[in-house]
């Protein structure tokens, strides 16, 4: 067995220019599908909050969810992860 160790590899990472900058720029205007919630559904687990890459899923003074659509991009990850199917994604109409 060899003794050698591989140098590690530098990983490439997010090109976002700062924290906190995808929320400088609205980006509602460029996307595909939006996100809506039934709100009878949702049970408040949070896991779209916590999976959203934007972080725009918000909770209103009722402890509902929604979602702030002038910075959603329409990936569809909170769609995709909701155990609950609250969330569904719907063609954008323009
Ligand atoms: S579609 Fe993507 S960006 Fe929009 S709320 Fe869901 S996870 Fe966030
Ligand atoms: S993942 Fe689904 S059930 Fe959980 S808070 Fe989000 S919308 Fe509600």
């Amino acid at each position: 067995m060899s003794s050698k160790t591989k140098t590690p590899q530098k990983i490439p990472v997010s090109v976002i220019a700062k924290p906190g900058s995808s929320k400088a720029n609205k980006t509602g205007s460029w996307r595909t599908q939006y996100p809506i919630c039934d709100k009878n559904k949702c049970t408040a687990c949070t896991l779209c909050v916590l999976y959203c890459p934007e972080g725009v899923i918000k909770v209103d003074k009722k402890s509902k969810y929604f979602v702030d659509l002038d910075y959603c991009k329409g990936c569809g990850i909170c769609a995709l992860i909701c155990p609950v199917k609250a969330l569904e994604m719907k063609p954008e109409r323009r």
